[in-house]
């Protein structure tokens, strides 16, 4: 029978190849042909400082934006900060914000289960299915997969109809991450050269590396790390290093354990750059409705009383 939550198309699956070709592995090229031309001409502050804004604005779109506030609805702002992120966002290139959500609300329905679409622990016991597991959760899942259907997931940002306009210029604001790099760089040192280096280190090295920090979610934060809460039957973890280079998306077990909480670093040591951008957003009257859980709550969580009854995950 049909699963209503899936939709399966060959037109689909021509515009996931084509995604995965224009926005995985041209980057990946772009990086190459960038650290060659190092040897050629070193980069400057300019590059450099491209590269770590362009960095942080995409980050930032993805993890407040993509990820807490539309995919798990972790706080409220208004319209305009709404249209903001999801062009911030969207210049990462990870995809329209409509599908990024659906897909990932799938993924916290069916954590590490048949029908997670990037679950690094379906693919059978030993390091060679554990390796093909990584490698299909890192990358090779995007090249075809099920789509989830947007009417079953996302009703709620589907009833926005200003989201859905920003959201269906996806293609036009990745061009605008190549573009604003290219402008600053060429202005920032009346150059061509300048304009070049700062599109291929703000736009394109960007590009690349917040994919990687990204895929690293799906591959490995359910796969190497501490867990300190006993989320149902998965294999979600925490990574310290992670959650530094991906703007606190490394406490990723703290997330599965409480998906409605603003912040991922449930601690003061756990640093969390996208629930700091929060506050700021608040304190500026821009946010409202954080939700974070309660000490109590986290502490019954830690100490396993609400599922001691449920064994630590294990898969295949
Ligand atoms: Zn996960
Ligand atoms: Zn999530």
């Amino acid at each position: 029978m049909r699963d209503p939550r899936i939709i399966r198309s060959r037109h689909l699956h021509r515009l996931q190849r084509r995604h995965f070709i224009v926005f995985d592995i041209l980057p990946f090229v772009g990086t190459l042909l960038a650290l060659g031309l190092l040897l050629y001409r070193p980069i400057g502050v300019v590059e450099i400082s491209l590269f770590f804004s362009m960095w942080l604005i995409t980050g930032l779109g993805l993890t407040v934006g993509y990820h807490r506030l539309f995919t798990h609805r972790a706080f409220a702002t208004g319209m305009g900060v709404s249209c903001l992120l999801v062009i911030m966002g969207s210049m990462a290139g990870r995809g329209p914000m409509l599908s990024w959500a659906a897909m990932h609300r799938r993924h916290h329905e069916l954590s590490d289960h048949e029908g997670d679409l990037h679950s690094p622990n379906l693919h059978g016991p030993g390091a060679l299915n554990r390796l093909r597991g990584f490698l299909h959760a890192h990358l090779t899942w995007m090249v075809e997969h099920d789509y989830p259907n947007v009417a079953h997931y996302v009703p709620d940002l589907l009833s926005q109809r200003i989201l859905i306009a920003v959201n269906r210029y996806y293609y036009a604001w990745v061009l605008l991450g190549l573009v604003i790099p290219a402008a600053v760089g060429g202005l920032a040192t009346a150059s061509l050269w300048g304009a070049f280096s700062g599109f291929l280190w703000g736009g394109v090295v960007r590009m690349f590396a917040v994919e990687q920090t990204m895929s690293a979610i799906n591959s490995v934060m359910h796969t190497v790390g501490h867990r300190r809460f006993a989320t149902r039957d998965d294999n979600s973890r925490n990574l310290g290093v992670v959650a530094l280079l991906a703007w606190g998306e490394g406490w990723h077990n703290n997330h599965h354990a409480f998906p409605y909480s603003a912040a991922f670093g449930l601690s003061w040591y756990e640093f969390d750059p996208g629930f700091l951008f929060i506050r700021l957003l608040q304190v500026f009257g821009l946010a409202w409705e954080v939700k974070v859980p309660t000490p109590e709550k986290i502490s019954r969580r830690l100490l396993g009383q609400e599922l001691a009854d449920v064994p630590d995950f294990e898969h295949g």
